[in-house]
């Protein structure tokens, strides 16, 4: 009797003293998580300062700071290494790109930009020399593909899905095929012929005539009109140029079907590629006769804003 009334008295006392191990266990972690969420707030208190300290030795003012902070995470901050007075400026504008900085303050000190104009133009990489820095297209059968004179098609690459234009015996893309032969018969029915020039063309056809133009110009002009190879809208099967006669000249830009195309192409899906005073962007000389095909939603987009396809791509597809 009296053996059983210790065995269970001593279950008791072993009982109380798991549970007290196990309140222990519990308030020991809860102090050492608040210990840690004290010691991260003050260590990103102390960064912070640092940081402070370190913008305001470079020479930025107070008022400064709080928009660079306003705009820029601390490892964004942490890669400014020195004042310049477009910084604040720079930053808040919502395309501003971090790794960009150092030309944004070169471009700026070498023209007579606006910052907004700066920020579009670096970004687009007409900050370099044209044919420099250049990417090869990883996927050329995007429809939204930007061929320029960064960026360049793989010499292997022909679309899968060429189509002919009716039956003018020039092929494009079928998407922009079918949109271009819309956009033909709705001129039609307007009263105004399109011929079809020059559609898709291969990689070793382009080879064949840049090296004729440069033949005939010499390098510095074939270059102004005509694309190397692998950088020609042309081997997108997205571009055609087109023409009231046959010929591809300035004078198209004076012409009814001109004039009906300004205000009907994106309809269709297509754009002016190579617009007028805008060569410092696109790297080509006004073509009044190349369209290009970029889909109903985006030429829109390009008509209304009225930019080139470089800002666009720079504006709505980068990042
Ligand atoms: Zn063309």
């Amino acid at each position: 009797m009296k053996k059983k009334f210790k065995f269970k008295k001593s279950v008791k006392v072993i009982f109380f003293l798991l549970i007290l191990l196990v309140i222990c266990y519990f308030s020991y972690n809860y102090l050492l998580k608040d210990e840690k969420i004290n010691n991260d707030v003050s260590n990103n208190e102390q960064e912070s300062d640092e940081l402070t300290n370190k913008l305001s030795s470079l020479g930025f003012s107070s008022s400064d700071i709080v928009v660079l902070k306003e705009n820029l995470s601390d490892n964004e901050l942490n890669l400014i290494d020195e004042y310049n007075e477009n910084i604040v400026k720079f930053v808040s504008n919502s395309y501003f790109e971090i790794d960009n900085l150092e030309r944004y303050i070169v471009y700026m000190e070498e023209n007579d930009y606006s910052v907004d104009e700066v920020i579009t133009y670096v970004n687009v990489g007409i900050d370099k020399p044209f044919y420099t820095d250049i990417k090869t297209i990883s996927d050329p059968n995007n429809l939204l593909v930007l061929c320029n004179k960064f960026n360049a098609l793989p010499s292997d690459y022909e679309p899968d899905d060429l189509t002919e234009v009716g039956s003018s015996g020039i092929y494009m893309r079928k998407e922009a095929a079918e949109n271009m032969y819309q956009m033909v018969l709705a001129a039609q029915s307007d009263g105004l012929k399109i011929n079809l020039v020059s559609g898709y063309r291969s990689y070793d056809y382009q080879v064949d005539l840049y090296a004729r133009h440069v033949r005939e110009r010499g390098k510095a002009e074939a270059d102004r009109v005509s694309a190397r190879a692998g950088h020609s809208e042309h081997q997108t099967g997205l571009a055609m140029d087109l023409s009231n006669d046959w010929s591809l000249e300035k004078y198209f830009e004076d012409t009814e079907l001109f004039k009906w195309l300004s205000e009907n192409d994106y309809k269709y899906g297509f754009i002016l590629r190579y617009p007028k005073d805008k060569e410092y962007i696109t790297g080509y000389d006004y073509e009044p006769w190349h369209y290009r095909y970029v889909g109903v939603e985006v030429a829109t987009v390009i008509h209304n804003e009225n930019i080139t396809y470089e800002e666009y791509v720079m504006k709505y597809l980068s990042n």
